[in-house]
């Protein structure tokens, strides 16, 4: 074969496109910006996922903000070509037959990274089989536990198949594809003619597995009873005999699966590795703070501008730094540019008539109780004096609940009922189906990036950087990346302070009251009254922050610390 590869990347998820609904959120789309930056920097990888036929969902809001979910449809044909190996993997006793197709992602200069997309829609399968790559964390657990045997028993043999045999490291994004150890074992039990599973094997296995886990939460990490495992996998004996993957006794953890069998694991954030490290106390853990990739997420205006002023950007992430040259007039009309696009989208959407010239803030993410979307609107009456004497503001919402999140739900109505009271004063949208195109459109038009998790479960954040790269500063809680981001009025500004005690029962409160303090006393009166100083911070935002938090940089991170060492 003449397209060997070193690193084989496995992700439950990945967004390579806005038309290929493959992913749902954060850790999809840090997926395609990781292969995408591969593909830039030549680094020899091949990434493994399933095809899910029928996406994530779409997303539809009713009047009082009811999400309902409608299946994508999208012709797998356009975009993948179908390859010729066909394999099969054993799941409760009976064989499951796979095929592949394959996507390209070609870097800037030519160099290509496949991505191969795992299929069971066979007519050769059983009805409920041909389901299984179908949905994206759709069905219950059993569903779930099947589709990680295929992502990961079934990558890795279709890896063989393809005829990748000079793999060096195997890289788990998140616990979903941690059965691809399972597979290595019994290749390495095979390679030395043994029939069970030995210290040796166990320690080759270990040589080739880097593992970066992405949830600071506990209940976050996919595990399964024991009984459950034992049912559908084939050698269900190799896992018991590893006491230190299992939890309680009786459940495989996914996590401590990874964790067990890889030379090198990391969190996504410096604080995220400090919590990571306490939470599984018996590994060392390091950190690798995520990025996103600069070509993919500068819109149009900002994209002319560093060709003029920075050319050679798209390879060298670095050079942002040298955005400080650029003048502000300029970096003020690309800017105003993508956000008189944005105010027009907007309008069209919601008829709301949004303003040109009015302070923007954007609030676009998951719709889960742990990222407080509500927070912005605890104190209604104060948001109404901030507008009437600060300055006019207005904000624009998008997110998505998990199907099954009745909270997450419960969330986006009750953001609508907020909205809805301050209709008056403050022009509020909440834009359906938060993909990656709308993510684009909303990260470079808005004048401020609100993120307000509670800490410490953003494991680190990404729409930020998107901001950041197109010259949006951030006002956030000091969590996840923005701990590393953040020089308050250079970069942008914190709500609440550093070193908070941990899930203090005051939190909400107090950063919501710091939230519309630095709204009212700083920020507005920069945007309104002192337009230079605030393209100041814009300008910082894309020298400081997108020469840093960009996935080339973190691309050379896990080169040297996790691949090539
Ligand atoms: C970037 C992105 C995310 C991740 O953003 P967070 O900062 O982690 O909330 C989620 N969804 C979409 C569509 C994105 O583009």
């Amino acid at each position: 074969m003449n397209e060997q590869r070193t690193i084989a990347y496995f992700s439950m998820e990945i967004g390579l496109e806005p038309a290929i609904p493959t992913y749902s959120g954060g850790l999809g789309v840090l997926a395609g910006d990781t292969i995408r930056s591969a593909a830039d920097l030549k680094v020899p990888m091949v990434a493994v996922t399933l095809l899910h036929r029928m996406g994530y969902f779409y997303q539809r809001l009713g009047p009082e903000g009811e999400q309902k979910e409608e299946p994508i449809k999208w012709v797998v044909e356009d975009f993948l070509k179908e390859m010729l190996p066909k394999i099969s993997v054993t799941i409760e006793g009976r064989s499951i037959h796979l095929r592949t197709w394959r996507y390209e992602v070609k870097g800037v200069s030519g160099f290509k990274v496949p991505v191969y997309f795992l299929d069971t829609d066979l007519p050769e399968n059983s009805e409920w089989d041909r389901t299984l790559t179908h949905s994206l964390y759709g069905g219950d657990q059993h569903y779930r536990l099947c589709q990680e045997v295929i992502l990961g028993i079934g990558g890795v043999k279709m890896l063989r198949a393809l005829g990748y045999d000079r793999i060096e490291r195997f890289h788990m994004n998140e616990g979903h594809s941690s059965l691809l150890t399972i597979e290595l074992l019994d290749e390495e039990a095979k390679r030395a003619g043994r029939k069970s599973i030995g210290h040796e094997e166990v320690e080759r296995v270990r040589e080739k597995c880097v593992f970066t886990t992405h949830t600071p939460v506990p209940a976050g990490h996919d595990q399964f009873p024991l009984d459950l495992v034992k049912r559908v996998l084939e050698h269900p004996e190799v896992i018991s005999e590893m006491k230190d993957v299992l939890c309680c006794g009786n459940l495989l953890n996914m996590t401590y699966l990874a964790l067990s069998l890889s030379r090198y694991i990391n969190g996504v954030a410096k604080k995220h590795g400090e919590v990571s490290r306490l939470m599984f106390a018996s590994y060392v853990i390091d950190s690798i703070t995520n990025g996103v990739h600069a070509a993919t997420w500068v819109t149009k205006s900002f994209q002319q501008l560093y060709d003029r002023y920075i050319p050679g950007w798209r390879q060298d992430n670095f050079s942002f730094r040298y955005a400080l040259n650029i003048t502000k007039k300029e970096v003020w009309e690309a800017h105003q540019k993508a956000k008189n696009e944005l105010i027009q989208y907007v309008n069209d959407k919601t008829h709301l008539g949004m303003e040109e010239d009015s302070f923007t803030i954007a609030f676009a993410r998951r719709a889960t109780t742990y990222k407080r979307g509500d927070l912005f609107f605890q104190d209604i009456e104060r948001l109404r004096i901030i507008s009437s004497k600060a300055g006019s503001l207005q904000v624009i919402y998008a997110g998505k609940a998990h199907p099954r999140d009745q909270d997450g739900k419960e969330l986006i109505k009750r953001i609508f009922q907020l909205k809805n009271r301050l209709k008056q004063d403050i022009k509020i949208a909440y834009l359906e189906n938060y993909d990656m195109e709308l993510g684009k459109r909303i990260t470079s038009g808005v004048d401020l990036w609100l993120n307000t998790p509670q800490p410490p479960m953003e494991a680190s954040g990404t729409s930020g950087m998107k901001a950041a790269l197109n010259g949006v500063p951030s006002l956030s809680v000091l969590d996840g990346w923005w701990i590393e981001g953040h020089i308050e009025g250079v970069t942008g500004w914190s709500i609440g302070e550093m070193n908070r005690k941990q899930e203090g029962s005051n939190d909400w409160l107090k950063d919501a009251s710091s939230l519309y303090d630095k709204l009212e006393r700083t920020i507005l009166p920069l945007f309104y009254q002192d337009r230079d100083r605030f393209i100041e911070v814009m300008r910082n935002a894309i020298a400081i922050n997108g020469s840093f938090f960009n996935t080339h940089r973190m691309m050379q991170e896990y080169v040297l610390k996790a691949y090539f060492h």
